[in-house]
C-alpha cells in the first residue's frame, strides 16, 4: 500500500485585504498593483497575487546584427513570471475576479502552461482548480508543477482543442469559472506586458513579434498599446506579426487544422478561440500571420540559447522564428520586440533532444581522461 501523505495544505486567506502585514513590509508588486487604473479591480477585489509581471526587455546583439540595417531586437522575456510563462499575467486577473465572485473552483483546458499557472494562483486563492490537458502532449515541466501546485490533472487522450471544447461546455453545465483566454479577464491582465514595454522604451515597438496558439496574448497586447496610446503614453502603435507553427497554422491557412501538430506543445492549437480577436488585431495593426516549421523553430530555439544566453521553450522560439524568416519585412532602424512567451525549463526533454551541444558521457575519472576530453 502506498503510504498517505500528511494533509500539510494551509488554509489559504480568504482576502487578499487580510494581509494586513502586507502594508508595513516593502514586497514586490504583482500587475494588479503596479497598473491597478487600467484594470477592473475595485477595493473590494481580493488581489491573488504572486508578484507577477515586471519581466525584463533585453537587447537581442547577436540577433540584431544577423537582421542587420540598424534593426534593434529586443526580447520580452516572459518566461521570468512566477509559474514561467505569460499565463501567471492574465491568472493573476483571473482568479482575483473568480474569488471576488465567490467561486470555489475553476477550470481550464491546456496545452501546459495556462494549468500551470491557474493551479498556482487557485493554491494561493484556496480555491481547487481542475485542468484539462492532452495527456501525451503536455512537456514535463508543466505536469510536473501542475501537480505539485496541487491541481486536479485530468489528462484526455485527444487535443487542446477537444479539451476546450469539454471546459466550455462543463462550465456551462456546473458551478465552475472557465480561466481560459476566452475569460476577458485573462486578457486584461496579459495587456500589462505591453504596458511594460512603453513604460521602458518610452513608446511602443515598430514590430511586436509573437507566437500565436489561441490568439490571446497577441489581443491582449493589442489592447494595452492602444490603451496606452490613447491616453498618450505611446506615439506609435506596432505593427503585430503572429506566429503559428506550419503543422498547425490555423490563422495561416484560413480555416480550422482538424490534427495539428507540432513539437511547439504550446502552440498546438488547431482551433484558435480567440481567431476573430486576433485577425482583427492583426488587420487593425497591419501585421501579419506567417507560419515557421518545427525546423524553423529549433533553430531560434538554438541561436537564443547558444548565442544570446536566453532559454525559452520551443513554442516561444516561433516569434524569433518569424524574425528571422521574415527579416524583409522590417523596415530599415526599426525596432523590434519578440515575445518570449515560456521559460526553457519548462520542456528539458526538448532540449536535450535538439541541443546542437554534445553531452561527453562516460569518461574515466580520471584528470587525464577528462583534461584528454577537453582537448589538452
Ligand atoms: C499559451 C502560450 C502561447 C500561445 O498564446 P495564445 O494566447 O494562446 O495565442 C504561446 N507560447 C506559450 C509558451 C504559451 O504558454
Amino acid at each position: 500500500m502506498k503510504p498517505q501523505a500528511p494533509n500539510l495544505s494551509i488554509p489559504a486567506s480568504p482576502s487578499g485585504l487580510e494581509l494586513n502585514w502586507k502594508t508595513s513590509v516593502l514586497c514586490s508588486q504583482g500587475i494588479i498593483e503596479a497598473y491597478t487604473s487600467y484594470l477592473p479591480v475595485t477595493s473590494r477585489t481580493p488581489i491573488v497575487t504572486l508578484s507577477e509581471g515586471n519581466t525584463p526587455l533585453i537587447p537581442m546583439p547577436h540577433l540584431s546584427s544577423l537582421i542587420g540595417r540598424g534593426v534593434k531586437v529586443m526580447i520580452k522575456y516572459d518566461g521570468l513570471n512566477p509559474t514561467g510563462s505569460f499565463k501567471d499575467r492574465g491568472m493573476t486577473m483571473a482568479i482575483s475576479k473568480a474569488k471576488e465572485e465567490g467561486a470555489s473552483a475553476v477550470i481550464c483546458a491546456s496545452t501546459g502552461n495556462t494549468s500551470a499557472a491557474a493551479a498556482a494562483y487557485a493554491t494561493r486563492a484556496g480555491i481547487k482548480a481542475f485542468v484539462i490537458i492532452p495527456q501525451s502532449k503536455v512537456a514535463l515541466g508543466k505536469l510536473a508543477q501542475a501537480l505539485l501546485y496541487g491541481g486536479e490533472v485530468i489528462g484526455i487522450d485527444g487535443n487542446f482543442d477537444q479539451a476546450l471544447t469539454i471546459v466550455r461546455e462543463l462550465g456551462e453545465r456546473y458551478p465552475i469559472t472557465v480561466v481560459n483566454s476566452v475569460n476577458p479577464y485573462r486578457l486584461e491582465g496579459q495587456k500589462t506586458a505591453a504596458f511594460e514595454i512603453v513604460d521602458l522604451m518610452g513608446d511602443a515597438p515598430d514590430y511586436l513579434f509573437i507566437p500565436v496558439g489561441n490568439g490571446g496574448n497577441i489581443s491582449a497586447y493589442w489592447m494595452g498599446f492602444c490603451e496606452y496610446h490613447q491616453e498618450g503614453r505611446c506615439k506609435r502603435l506596432p505593427k503585430m506579426m503572429g506566429f503559428q507553427a506550419a503543422g498547425s497554422a490555423p490563422l495561416v491557412v484560413g480555416k480550422p487544422v482538424l490534427d495539428p501538430e507540432t513539437l511547439a506543445t504550446a502552440i498546438r492549437i488547431g482551433n484558435p478561440a480567440n481567431w476573430e480577436k486576433a485577425t482583427a488585431v492583426k488587420d487593425a495593426s497591419g501585421g501579419e500571420f506567417n507560419a515557421v516549421t518545427d525546423q524553423e523553430i529549433l533553430a531560434a530555439y538554438r541561436i537564443l540559447a547558444n548565442k544570446e544566453g536566453i532559454f525559452c521553450e520551443p513554442a516561444s522560439a516561433a516569434s524569433v522564428a518569424g524574425l528571422l524568416k521574415y527579416s524583409d519585412k522590417v523596415a530599415n532602424e526599426a525596432t523590434v520586440v519578440c515575445v518570449l512567451t515560456g521559460n526553457g525549463l519548462k520542456d528539458p526533454d526538448s532540449a536535450i533532444a535538439f541541443s546542437a551541444n554534445e553531452f561527453k558521457k562516460g569518461i574515466a575519472p580520471s584528470l587525464d581522461a577528462v583534461a584528454h576530453v577537453m582537448g589538452f
